[in-house]
């Protein structure tokens, strides 16, 4: 037992769902859980395999990047969710992951503009895409540059609108108020990369959907006036 028993679980099997949603390809990705309150998160063990992972090898740090609990080393993306953990107030669940059709979005420098009500749903407005990183900083501090990019690209963006972004030329974070919302983020987001890009195939000159359609899918899902569902 430890005092970090319900975040190791939550990021536990979160982490789990990657594979089952067919979500990740070998070890391309990872979940962490955070109690912002006592500033702690949860995350993945690095390079550990998804059918041999057990709850116990969960490695827990605090926000400045200590471990606090824990024998393995965290995941190498641990200073990127560290920094969106510090940066986005009332996040609780980072996903990492390298799915296919939003790293192709990703690799041809494209964010995932808004081209259907199912998009909608999930994020308000266009998905957006981190500009390139400088060789300095990849060549120093890369995974806590990566996160700074991505607080950069928000600067004038809410995270709790937009709860997903596309790093250049490398592939999707996404968020959530929990481990499990946070991956289905993440599989919205796949979903809606695969529908846009056929969408785009069909018709190159497509345009997002208008702002009246938009904020009537968002907004009935999300926020105050939110009626859709059991509530
Ligand atoms: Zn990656």
């Amino acid at each position: 037992m430890s005092n970090y028993d319900d975040i190791k679980a939550e990021c536990y099997e979160a982490n789990l769902l990657l594979p089952e949603f067919k979500l990740i390809d070998l070890t391309f990705g990872n979940v962490s859980v955070a109690e912002p309150a006592r500033r702690v998160f949860a995350i993945k063990p690095s390079g550990v395999d998804y059918t041999a992972m057990k709850v116990n090898d969960m490695v827990v740090l605090d926000f400045e990047g200590k471990i606090i609990d824990g024998s393995l080393r965290p995941s190498s993306d641990t200073p990127t969710h560290r920094r969106l953990f510090q940066a986005f107030e009332g996040i609780r669940s980072v996903v990492h992951t390298h799915s296919r059709n939003a790293v192709a979005f990703a690799q041809a420098g494209r964010g995932i503009p808004c081209f259907g009500t199912t998009h909608a749903d999930y994020f308000y407005g266009e998905v957006p895409l981190t500009r390139p990183m400088t060789a300095e900083e990849i060549q120093s501090g890369y995974e806590l540059e990566t996160a700074n990019v991505i607080v950069e690209r928000f600067k004038n963006l809410d995270p709790t609108q937009v709860c997903a972004v596309l790093v250049h030329s490398h592939g999707p974070f996404v968020w959530g108020p929990s481990g499990k919302k946070a991956v289905e983020n993440a599989l919205a987001l796949e979903i809606v990369a695969e529908m846009a890009l056929k969408a785009i195939q069909l018709n190159p000159r497509l345009q997002p959907i208008s702002g009246p359609l938009l904020d009537k899918h968002f907004l009935r899902k999300h926020g105050p006036g939110s009626y859709y569902g059991q509530g």
